[in-house]
């Protein structure tokens, strides 16, 4: 279910900027603050260190702060990249390997 606050928090998320960090990556956002974003091996979920998500997942565990919004941007822009580097970007109904 969308609410306000989620489409609100959607809109936040185009100003963050994120890249990639040896720990996972980086989100910095439009005030300059940063956050850390690591993916979890257990639940294989995203996790942030901002106050946001560290208040709200507790209460609901899918919950996406606006740099992890920023994040999947991020890798969604990442593996368009590695498919059309593969030449997977056009239709692939006709192919027959894998
Ligand atoms: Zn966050």
């Amino acid at each position: 279910m969308t609410s306000e606050a989620d489409e609100k928090r959607a809109a936040r998320s185009l100003y963050v900027e994120v890249e990639e960090a040896e720990w996972g990556w980086r989100a910095r956002s439009e005030s300059g603050t940063e956050y850390h974003l690591v993916l979890d091996p257990k639940s294989g979920q995203l996790q942030c260190s901002c106050p946001d998500f560290v208040y709200r997942s507790d209460m609901a565990p899918d919950f996406e702060c606006k740099h992890i919004r920023a994040l999947i941007y991020f890798l969604g822009r990442r593996y368009l990249e590695i498919l059309h580097h593969l030449g997977l970007g056009y239709d692939r109904r006709g192919r027959t390997d894998n």
